[in-house]
């Protein structure tokens, strides 16, 4: 068993501090985020963590109106698939934007969204 460079829960402890960070592949150079165990491009496992500057644009999002089971309270709320200047994709929580602002290619900037023990990933603006 070879440990992974960046655990998801590494991953989620730098995020929580505020520090989003990827993993390039050193055969194919993809970058990924969360990280994950294979290379989806080439399978490999030679992963190197980068840090990512957190900064983005929308893609596209929904707002959800009707929250999953125990997050009723927290409805509505936006999440969205943001691009980030390093090029990776990936969802999170909007934060501190009115819904009638969003649009595609909004500039949104990472930050932690952290309830108790649970740091979700969040997008605020630019
Ligand atoms: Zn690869």
């Amino acid at each position: 068993m070879v440990e992974p460079v960046l655990t998801l829960k590494h991953f989620f402890e730098e995020a929580r501090a505020g520090r989003l960070s990827g993993i390039r592949c050193g055969k194919c150079q993809e970058l990924a985020i969360p990280p994950k165990e294979f290379c989806p491009t080439c399978q490999g496992r030679d992963w190197t963590p980068v840090p990512l500057a957190g900064s983005g644009n929308i893609t596209s999002f929904t707002v959800i109106r009707v929250a999953p089971r125990g997050r009723g309270t927290e409805a509505p709320y936006a999440v969205a698939v943001v691009r980030l200047d390093e090029g990776v994709s990936l969802l999170g929580r909007i934060v501190d934007i009115p819904f009638d602002s969003l649009r595609a290619e909004l500039p949104v900037r990472f930050r932690p969204l952290i309830t108790g023990e649970q740091t979700a990933l969040g997008f605020g603006p630019a």
